[in-house]
């Protein structure tokens, strides 16, 4: 465990370049934490988030890591939005190349660090492997962070997936404040983290600076406003198909999508072909795709999900019940995305309590 000041934390993005990773991190873009390729960390950002809400604000300090998270997920740099997977040209079938860059990801939290690991069940799971994925994860280096604040809309705590980083992590930063300025409690938790702790000459951290780091997370877990409690859930979404509230909850959602594309668990696909009319070469692409839309669903006839009550049932029994079954897990790390930008402020933890309650 050493103790770092902001520049020390500089010079790790630096050589994390220096060694050929590409560094995906947080920055502030069109209003909003986005994750994208940086040189330098944003400085002084904060944010207030409700049910449909997200505004950046500043914080008047000197913080790296001060807001918690915005629309964008690491999951983009894993399972991109949209990629071609092959191609058919000049009478052949080409695959795309295998994308072996080194990626490093810096300010992954808690939730997001548990969001990967999910990925990891579905796409490198017993059942099924996804060489593109794969390729992606086996080169990927995680610089965590845990949280100092939460949003009103965060609920980690419900399935243990934060506040605090567990295990998975190369590196581990606690942010501690003295009067606006930062500084950072950081432990390996790899042999590659140990390597670049080391390379880090840095002082090693005291057991106090230990001590103020564990109490960062204790404060930040007793700070959280919202709690989805698990015990029994999985069978009682199950048991609630016929629920009235289904309907009510239709009345509600405008089937946008928008809490599937921010969830860093989703990962329903559709494939395209998509052909150049002067060369004839026909891409296979390979793009995210939405339960709350009417082509998810499509068969032979029409759609199965051909409402929204449907469609939302699907979404949230997937997503909190049969999850479970199919990968050992809820699928959802309790990050809040998807309330904060839900349009009409849909909240899922309340949506899951009235279906729980009897009809
Ligand atoms: S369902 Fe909502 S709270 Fe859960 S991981 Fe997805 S976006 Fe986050
Ligand atoms: S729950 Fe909200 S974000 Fe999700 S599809 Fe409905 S309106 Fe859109």
């Amino acid at each position: 465990m050493v103790h770092w000041s902001p520049a020390d934390l500089d010079a790790l993005l630096c050589q994390l370049r220096d060694e050929g990773f590409r560094v995906i991190g947080p920055s502030v873009r069109d209003g909003a934490i986005v994750y994208t390729d940086i040189d330098a960390l944003p400085v002084g950002v904060g944010d207030d988030q409700e049910a449909g809400r997200y505004r950046l604000r500043e914080r008047g300090d000197k913080t790296r890591f001060g807001y918690n998270l915005g629309p964008s997920s690491f999951k983009q740099y894993l399972f991109p939005s949209r990629e071609e997977l092959f191609a058919y040209a000049d009478g052949d079938i080409v695959p795309a190349p295998l994308d072996d860059e080194k990626l490093a990801f810096v300010g992954v939290r808690a939730c997001e660090l548990a969001a990967i690991q999910v990925l990891d069940r579905v796409f490198q799971g017993d059942g099924f492997k996804d060489r593109r994925y794969q390729a992606r994860r086996q080169n990927l280096l995680i610089v965590a962070v845990d949280c100092s604040q939460s949003a009103p809309t965060c609920f980690c705590a419900s399935s243990d997936d934060g506040p605090g980083v567990g295990e998975g992590a190369d590196l581990v930063l606690t942010e501690l404040l003295d009067d606006g300025e930062p500084s950072y409690y950081v432990r390996a938790g790899s042999e590659r983290g140990a390597e670049l702790l080391a390379a880090s000459e840095a002082d090693a951290a005291s057991p106090e600076l230990q001590g103020r780091a564990r109490a960062v997370v204790d404060e930040t877990r007793e700070g959280l406003e919202r709690l989805l409690p698990r015990e029994g859930l999985r069978d009682a979404l199950l048991g609630a198909l016929d629920h009235p509230h289904w309907q009510e909850l239709a009345e509600r959602c405008l089937a946008c999508g928008n809490c599937t594309q921010v969830c860093p668990t989703c990962f329903c696909s559709t494939a395209v072909e998509e052909t150049d009319p002067v060369s004839l070469r026909v891409s296979h692409v390979r793009q995210w795709d939405s339960c709350f839309t009417a082509g998810h669903s499509y068969v032979h006839g029409g759609p199965v999900h051909a409402g929204i009550a449907s469609r939302y049932r699907q979404w949230l029994t997937h997503k909190l019940a049969s999850w479970e079954d199919q990968f050992g897990r809820s699928g959802c790390t309790g990050c809040g995305r998807c309330i904060s930008w839900c349009p009409v402020g849909i909240d899922l933890t309340a949506e899951a309590e009235a279906l729980r309650r009897t009809p």
